[in-house]
């Protein structure tokens, strides 16, 4: 297969049938025949690899892994329902009573109450560090930790995690680093590169990409896949193979649109920038980023999703959501269609003022998911809306 990320996922394809269609079909079958009694017996021993049942494997949801496997070089991989079920399959299938976790502080909203509700209650515990102390991390690790996890870009402030850093730390503890990649996409990071041991990704964002279906997926190294395959193959969180179907498309068209959203938010983010009415702007590939050197190292663009700051506060925030026109607001990322969110006052409303300031939450912190209207369009909209 080629190197290049773009003939990986438009050139992976599932075998075809004996119709010869050019693009592969939907294959929507629960189950799967055998030869004869034989066939059966050997194909559950696992003496072949086939497909026997679709919460195992399907055609479609094997090509969409496949195409994920190579754009990330990993080794296997298994496709979720949704982002949510690759996070918690991941930490089940791999984890004991007793165990602990290193995590970033910055986390998706569902991953922090799994940390924070439902992995205690099988006694797994999880301790935090700050994006801005991760010389604290060593610190946090103790005999039990077998994990190591972090989200970079961050959600919803943008901040930048040194991988390199992270892989070292995990590679002197012996611990199995797990990145979500969500925010990058294969196609801008490769957290393996740096010595993620598993990379997670909600395909329901940028994979997708047009806000139609969800879809989640697991790849890394093929004995730790094969221990969340054997988990997931028994507690039923599979991708249905009308999910795999769209997502293996939508990545035939990741490249070029992924390309089209960096340009159009890096475009924003210099408007946003330059605007007197607005203090800070994150974005990884503006200069002034305090994590602007490492973003350059691990990414190579910049991503769609950029961070900025309403003069004012809570009420400003809540003022500038209120005039836009165009764009979304909606509580979904890494749509064609450009989404703006006011984190302080929706999502993580329910911090305190100090946790939220933790994580980077400013009252006036407004996060825009840049989509591919006409960037006129886009700076227009936000523009009048600050203007108001
Ligand atoms: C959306 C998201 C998830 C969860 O994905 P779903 O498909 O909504 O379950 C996990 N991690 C990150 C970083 C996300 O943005």
């Amino acid at each position: 297969m080629s190197n290049y990320k773009e003939t990986q996922a438009i050139r992976t394809q599932t075998e075809r049938t004996q119709f010869f269609e050019h693009s592969t079909p939907m294959y929507v079958t629960s189950s799967f025949v055998f030869e004869d009694a034989e066939d059966m017996r050997a194909s559950f021993a696992e003496e072949k690899e086939r497909n026997l049942y679709s919460r195992f494997s399907n055609p479609n949801t094997t090509e969409f892994v496949e195409k994920i496997v190579q754009m990330e070089g990993a080794e296997s991989g298994y496709a979720f329902a949704t982002g949510m079920s690759a996070v918690f399959s991941t930490f089940a299938a791999l984890l004991n009573s007793g165990d602990h976790i290193v995590s970033s502080r910055s986390v998706f909203g569902s991953t922090h109450s799994l940390f924070t509700k439902f992995l205690p209650k099988w006694n797994i515990t999880t301790s935090y560090f700050k994006i801005n102390e991760p010389e604290k991390i060593e610190s946090l690790i103790t005999e039990k930790t077998k994990i190591l996890y972090a989200e970079t870009p961050t959600n919803p402030a943008v901040d930048i995690i040194d991988l390199e850093l992270l892989g070292q730390i995990a590679k002197k503890h012996n611990l199995l680093l797990v990145i979500d990649n969500c925010f990058a996409t294969p196609y801008l990071q490769n957290p393996i590169k740096f010595g993620a041991d598993l990379v997670i990704h909600s395909a329901t964002k940028l994979i997708d990409g047009q806000g139609r279906v969800l879809g989640g997926v697991t790849v890394g190294k093929k004995e730790l896949i094969r221990e969340i395959y054997l988990f997931s193959r028994n507690t039923g969180p599979a991708m249905s193979p009308f999910n795999a179907w769209v997502l293996s498309k939508s990545l035939e068209t990741l490249a070029v649109r992924v390309e089209k959203h960096c340009e159009n938010a890096l475009k924003v983010a210099q408007f946003l920038e330059s605007h007197a009415k607005v203090n800070v702007v994150k974005y990884p590939f503006l200069p002034s980023h305090p994590q602007y050197e490492i973003a350059k190292k691990q990414m190579y663009l910049g991503g769609n999703i950029v961070a900025f700051e309403v003069k004012g506060g809570i009420e400003s925030g809540r003022s500038f959501l209120n005039n836009i026109k165009m764009c979304s607001l909606s509580a979904n990322l890494g749509d064609t269609r450009t989404i703006v969110t006011h984190p302080a006052s929706t999502t993580h409303s329910k911090l305190t003022v100090e946790d939220r300031l933790e994580v980077g939450i400013t009252d006036g912190l407004v996060r825009c998911s840049i989509g591919l209207e006409n960037v006129e369009d886009i700076i227009n909209d936000l523009k009048q809306a600050l203007e108001i």
